[in-house]
């Protein structure tokens, strides 16, 4: 049996760090766009110079480099059994190229999980997180430190680093930008009944209590 997820909410949500519980739980590959683009971008790819413009800025990169990568990507057997796609899709014509490819690739969509979230509580979250250089588990200076100060749970190392488009200046723009087209897309997979909401105000095992019930309950 196959697990096809995407796990949806506007940035800062929570999304990459219930998707290290998901994957770890249903052992399922976790396909984050941002993560892609973050990596082009580190080894200076032509894609990833052309995805820094957009990123930068905290713009969306255009739809036709967005959708050729997970094209690409879920074209690789590793997302037989499954897959979590995180931060993807992100516009209408990111959800009909979705839509198109899984039918190809005979990935059908099982189900969308919407981490819903107060945008005002966003800002916050987006500037506090900072994540371990070796692994890219995701902490927060608040609300998720790591258990001994200096050193990630996960992998045990010990540099730590901040998003560019983290920081203050950037994150206005990122939030304006995702919630502008949140509602359409959340339209969208409703109408196709695939569309499960989680309340993502709550605190990091909360959360995870309720998206592991909706998984398991599918
Ligand atoms: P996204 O992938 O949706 O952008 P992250 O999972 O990276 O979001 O979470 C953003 C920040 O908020 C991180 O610093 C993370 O540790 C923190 N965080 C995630 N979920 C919660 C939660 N339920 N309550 C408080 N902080 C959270
Ligand atoms: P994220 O890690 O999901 O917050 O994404 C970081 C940045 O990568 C975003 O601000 C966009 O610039 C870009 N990005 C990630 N996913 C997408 C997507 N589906 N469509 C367009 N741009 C994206």
């Amino acid at each position: 049996m196959s697990l096809n997820l995407i796990l949806m909410g506007l940035p800062g949500a929570g999304k990459g760090t219930q998707a290290q519980y998901i994957v770890e739980k249903f052992n399922i590959p976790h396909i984050s766009t941002g993560d892609m683009f973050r990596e082009a971008i580190s080894n200076e790819t032509p894609m990833g110079l052309k995805a820094k413009e957009f990123t930068d800025k905290g713009n969306l990169v255009p739809d036709e480099v967005t959708n050729g990568i997970v094209k690409d990507r879920l074209g690789k057997d590793d997302t037989d059994s499954g897959y979590l796609l995180d931060g993807y899709p992100r516009t209408l014509d990111q959800a009909n190229a979705l839509g198109e490819m899984s039918d190809e690739l005979d990935k059908p969509l099982d189900a969308v999980i919407y981490i819903d979230v107060d945008p005002n509580i966003l800002t916050d979250r987006l500037t506090g997180r900072f994540i371990c250089k070796k692994c890219g588990a995701t902490y927060h200076k608040l609300y998720h430190m790591p258990k001994v100060e200096g050193t990630c749970d996960v992998c045990g190392g010990h540099e730590f680093f901040q998003r560019e488009d983290d920081k203050p200046e950037a994150v206005k723009n990122r939030l304006d930008v995702n919630i502008k087209m949140n509602t359409p897309l959340i339209s969208y997979y409703k109408e196709r009944n695939l569309l499960y909401n989680v309340d993502g105000n709550k605190n990091i095992d909360d959360v995870w209590q309720e998206v592991d019930k909706v998984l398991s309950n599918l």
